[in-house]
């Protein structure tokens, strides 16, 4: 990898070599010490140009591979991850009153969210350091998407879900093979088993905050929505926020493509929680350090109460003068409504709380109703059709008659 120089802690700001089972700072030890990785640009203007990828025919992240802390000659899983489309989509700008919305709606990856941006690259380096099971903690999605990344690899999985995990997201574990372990607790104390179960068994881990070549898979959303606004940098990109990674992801590949003189400027980020768990934005608003929260929201991916990577997060936010907003699970339901009705957009809670949040900082003129805007959908809402149910009620139940049909409809079409 002569793109990668190697990992810089966040924290203390020692460099040190990008070797396998390196994750996090050595110095800063049990503190924590989350890395970033750090490249050479030249080298990877050197591999590739801008013109170059805009003309690629990989329809997928690895497009833009000299960005990515893989070795280009490493086995790479068989599915198309990434390279998800970005919509304009007219009816929702127009409920919304703005003329410059954008949608990355990301629950088209093979395993329906954004995760598997991060998966694929934790499949490829277990490989690479020739570890035959990988295992992660999650709140769902990264664990479902591990689990297809490694059943696309031919590696074992072994994933740690709280029990309040949708069904939808069990059932992508058991179908794509993994050893499930519904624990049945908060995702702290699931979190906290893994953490001991993968130091006991040495498996791969995926844990993204400590993990810091995850957030590097997860940095190419940001790569395609510089691409596909034809390298014209928006004026915010919006989303919701858990751990912090995804958050740090998307400022850290707009960084790289800044450095790597690709843009020419930077994007405000905004980041959205829930009001019924949002240690992160209260910490954001009140300018103070993060204390940890219940998990009390419908948007289970996002119910994080001890988030695993706040301080990359906190930093995305305020390196790009952006912002953080909380906003009721009724606003999340009433989101997905609104991207559904308006624009045929599934997402679920967490997949549309940027959307919410988006609404919130319009309302308040944060986000003026001219200025450029990506919102992304993190994750597809056939993954939690519960709540789906929840924000939209029941079908109109009928015999199969028309008298009684004409009855029904009366009044509603
Ligand atoms: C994981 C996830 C998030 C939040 O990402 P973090 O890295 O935990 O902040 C948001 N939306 C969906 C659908 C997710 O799966
Ligand atoms: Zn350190």
């Amino acid at each position: 990898m002569k793109n990668v120089l190697g990992l810089r802690c966040i924290e203390c700001k020692k460099e040190v070599p990008a070797e396998a089972g390196t994750y996090t700072c050595p110095s800063c030890g049990s503190k924590g010490g989350i890395m970033d990785v750090i490249y050479d640009y030249q080298e990877i203007n050197r591999l590739t140009t801008r013109e170059q990828v805009t003309k690629s025919r990989d329809n997928s992240m690895f497009r833009y591979l000299p960005f990515l802390p893989i070795r280009p000659e490493s086995a790479r899983p068989h599915l198309r991850v990434g390279w998800s489309p970005l919509y304009k989509p007219l009816g929702l700008a127009k409920s919304l009153g703005m003329s410059n919305l954008y949608i990355k709606d990301d629950g088209q990856n093979p395993t329906a969210s954004l995760k598997d941006r991060a998966s694929i690259i934790a499949v490829i380096r277990a490989v690479e350091e020739k570890a035959p099971t990988v295992a992660a903690s999650s709140t769902g999605n990264a664990a479902s998407s591990l689990a297809g990344s490694a059943a696309a690899m031919g590696l074992k999985s072994v994933i740690f879900v709280p029990s309040r995990a949708p069904q939808g997201k069990i059932a992508q574990l058991l179908i794509f093979g993994a050893t499930v372990i519904s624990v049945q607790g908060s995702y702290e104390d699931t979190f906290r088993l893994s953490a001991e179960a993968i130091e006991r068994f040495g498996w791969y881990n995926r844990n993204a905050a400590i993990n810091p070549y995850l957030v590097e898979g997860k940095k190419t959303v940001a790569l395609e929505i510089a691409e596909q606004l034809n390298w014209e940098v928006p004026d915010w990109v919006i989303l919701s926020v858990g751990d912090g990674c995804t958050i740090a992801g998307v400022w850290k590949g707009f960084k790289d493509l800044y450095q790597a003189g690709w843009i020419d400027r930077l994007p405000k980020i905004a980041g959205v929680q829930s009001t019924g768990c949002c240690p992160l934005v209260d910490a954001f608003v009140e300018d103070r350090p993060w204390t940890p929260k219940e998990e009390k929201t419908i948007a289970d991916s996002i119910a994080v109460g001890v988030p695993r990577n706040p301080d990359k997060a906190l930093n995305a936010v305020r390196e790009s003068g952006g912002t953080m907003v909380a906003v009721s699970d009724e606003a999340i339901l009433e989101a997905m409504r609104e991207l559904g009705r308006t624009s045929g957009i599934f997402g679920e809670p967490a997949g549309v709380t940027g959307t919410a949040g988006l609404k919130v900082l319009l309302e308040k003129g944060v986000i003026g109703a001219d200025e450029k805007v990506v919102s992304i959908v993190t994750g597809n809402g056939l993954k939690d059709v519960q709540n789906a149910i929840k924000a939209v009620g029941e079908p109109i139940k009928v015999e199969p008659s028309l008298q009684e049909l004409l009855v029904k409809l009366e009044g509603k079409i």
